[in-house]
């Protein structure tokens, strides 16, 4: 293609033991998957379908990166959440073949506007403003999934300046992976560089510039992000 404008360079992740990075095409995200989260949302987990909104893919935070505190809010939110890399696509993908696509996993904030989301559920707007801001999904390296094993089980949790915020464990989630991943092919297609953020456990809350951010899942590994 020849481009009338700079081309710019596709946004990626770096990838656990490997010199080749994972380059991302669209960043979904499943909302309410862990029970515990959804009563604290004033939701009742019914095991209602999962429901999608997306971020841009170039929201991207590197682990060990920075966070310029957005604008437009005065409550800027953590979501800590187990992060699927896709290696291959397809649509209407059955569960039991849904690991398939997968590469492999990653530790992500879903970093959310709270206000701006709560005014948009409350005039029945979309979230897009609430979370799919600049810099909004901080993302750790990619760890192939040979090497993570079973992401069906393990802890999941965040520390804030050294303060344990959010404890869960993978096991709680509502919509497992292949599940979550079966259920979203049948409304897009999926696509090799998509990423899915799967949801996040209960302890949500407010961060402040200077917040230093920790997040972990068993068998996956870390990321830390400072707000400035
Ligand atoms: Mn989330």
């Amino acid at each position: 293609m020849k481009s009338a404008i700079p081309l710019w360079d596709i946004p990626s992740l770096a990838i656990q033991g490997r010199a080749e990075r994972f380059p991302v095409r669209r960043i979904y995200c499943v909302g309410r998957n862990y029970a515990a989260h959804a009563r604290e949302m004033g939701h009742d987990p019914d095991r209602e379908p999962p429901f999608f909104f997306l971020k841009p893919a170039d929201a991207i935070v590197p682990d060990g990166g920075t966070m310029p505190y957005p604008p437009a809010t005065a409550d800027l939110h953590h979501e800590i959440e187990l992060v699927v890399a896709l290696a291959r696509g397809g649509r209407d993908v059955p569960a039991e073949h849904a690991m398939d696509l997968v590469f492999g996993y990653a530790v992500g904030l879903d970093m959310t506007r709270r206000d701006l989301q709560n005014q948009a559920k409350k005039a029945g707007r979309p979230w897009d403003m609430g979370k799919g801001f600049d810099h909004s999904a901080p993302c750790g390296p990619v760890v192939p999934k040979e090497a993570v094993g079973d992401a069906s089980k393990g802890a999941i949790w965040l520390d804030v300046n050294g303060a344990r915020r959010q404890v869960g464990d993978l096991s709680d989630l509502i919509w497992s992976v292949p599940e979550t991943i079966a259920y979203l092919s049948g409304l897009v297609e999926l696509m090799p560089g998509d990423l899915i953020f799967t949801g996040t456990p209960e302890g949500v809350g407010a961060v402040v510039r200077g917040d230093r951010l920790h997040g972990h899942v068993d068998g996956v590994g870390d990321i830390e992000v400072v707000i400035v």
